[in-house]
């Protein structure tokens, strides 16, 4: 048997009700907010990821999915979709149509992890990125958009984390007390931290080795260190956080280890997944449109990855979707009408209703078991006695009610039925 490869993911007919009420929540909110949506290809040159990202990265060092096309470019497929969304921004000059551009996303993402529950190496993230401000309230609004959104999904258990890693300047500062204070415990860091005190030293708060945990108990932290214009600009983003009424914790050991970061970092926390906790993150990166060729120009994003959002709403039983259920199924009773039924189903579908009928020669009563199955609302019969005199049945299934109609009053059922589930919707 040929199989889907690890770490990634059918998405069946069964599930696609929850995933389209998250991308209509999604939809509904980004509009709210006025960010519109932009698509980008699934892949990129390798470069664009390797400085968009940072080569001292896990996904740029160990993660990407990057292979030799047949010209024997380096292709990769994105593992993120900031670098993706400036390297349009840039390409298509949209600064030149206004100074501050708001997008949004909903895309596949494609990580070599080592696959477990709430990691997969196909994954799928909506996301927003807005370029052309430095306003705090920005990055204040990248974290009330995901919080409203996880609200509206019926999620409770969730947190906030939130940090500044502050300008260039004072983090390079910080970088050299950071070091200087590590340097007697060099010989007791794990190998991957030994590394990174050279790569990248912040990114040794992220360390799950309990040693390394310990020695950095009692560290510096980058917020002490902190210039003014950044504390002021962190005031702002709490302040902000705070009118919008959202939970937040500072967290000084909150480190994205992107290069690119300045000012804000954050994460959506939920206490309802397990290991694989954070639903959202994103920051403050005004460094990077320049870095990736364009002008300078301060940009602020988030990403939530929605399997794992998923995950966090199956644990919490928060979504509660009204099944898709079928307007009209069609049971024919005479084998001869099958043509016949089958025009019809057109005639109601071309009307806006959802129809469904007999593929396979069913007895009458396997048909009425399939609409029962599939929860039509409402079943039409033809054949028997009735056709015979020029008639139809429709059976309202949630009433049992029936009512004949003649065979060419077609626009007549439609309006029943229409009449009908307009009245059920207006009750529920
Ligand atoms: P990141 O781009 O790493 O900050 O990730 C943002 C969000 O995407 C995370 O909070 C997760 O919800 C989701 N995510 C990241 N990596 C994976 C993965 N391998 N599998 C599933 N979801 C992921």
């Amino acid at each position: 048997m040929i199989k889907a490869i690890t770490g990634t993911k059918d998405i069946l007919p069964a599930d696609i009700p929850q995933w389209r009420h998250i991308e209509s929540v999604v939809l509904k909110v980004m509009n709210e907010f006025n960010y519109k949506e932009i698509r980008t290809p699934v892949f990129e040159q390798t470069i664009l990821f390797t400085r968009g990202i940072g080569e001292s990265t896990d996904i740029v060092s160990k993660e990407m999915y990057t292979f030799l096309d047949r010209s024997q470019t380096s292709i990769t497929l994105k593992p993120e979709m900031t670098a993706s969304v400036v390297r349009a921004f840039i390409e298509h000059s949209l600064e030149k149509k206004q100074s501050l551009n708001k997008f949004f996303y909903i895309s596949p993402m494609f990580r070599q992890e080592r696959p477990q529950a709430g990691r997969l190496r196909q994954f799928h993230q909506f996301g927003a990125e807005a370029l052309g401000s430095k306003s705090p309230i920005l990055d204040a609004e990248m974290i009330i958009i995901p919080f409203r959104i996880l609200k509206l999904l019926g999620l409770k258990n969730l947190s906030v984390k939130i940090n500044s890693l502050g300008v260039p300047q004072s983090r390079e500062n910080y970088k050299k007390i950071l070091k200087e204070y590590l340097k007697p415990h060099l010989n007791k860091l794990s190998e991957d931290s030994k590394k990174r005190v050279n790569t990248n030293i912040l990114r040794i708060f992220d360390s799950k080795d309990q040693k390394d945990q310990e020695i950095l108990n009692n560290a510096p932290l980058l917020i002490e260190y902190l210039d003014d214009e950044s504390l002021e600009h962190f005031e702002k983003v709490k302040q902000a956080l705070l009118s919008a009424k959202i939970p937040f914790e500072v967290d000084a050991r909150l480190v994205r280890g992107l290069d690119y970061y300045t000012h804000t970092t954050f994460e959506v926390i939920s206490g309802s997944v397990g290991s694989q906790s954070a639903l959202c993150g994103g920051g403050r990166y005004d460094l990077l449109v320049k870095e990736l060729g364009g002008s300078e120009t301060p940009g602020v994003g988030f990403a939530a990855g929605i399997e794992r959002i998923l995950l966090a709403c199956a644990n919490e039983k928060s979504l509660r979707l009204n099944d898709e259920s079928l307007d009209l199924f069609i049971v024919n009773i005479d084998k001869n009408l099958s043509d016949y039924a089958f025009n019809v189903s057109l005639f109601f579908r071309e009307n806006g209703l959802s129809v469904d009928l007999d593929y396979l020669n069913r007895s009458v009563k396997a048909q009425m078991r399939e609409a029962n199955r599939q929860n039509a609302k409402f079943v039409l019969i033809l054949g028997g006695e009735e056709f015979a005199k020029g008639e139809i049945l429709l059976k309202d299934m949630n009433t049992s009610q029936q009512v004949t109609f003649l065979k060419d009053e077609l626009e007549k059922v439609v309006q029943k039925i229409k009449s009908q589930l307009d009245a059920n919707n207006l009750r529920s």
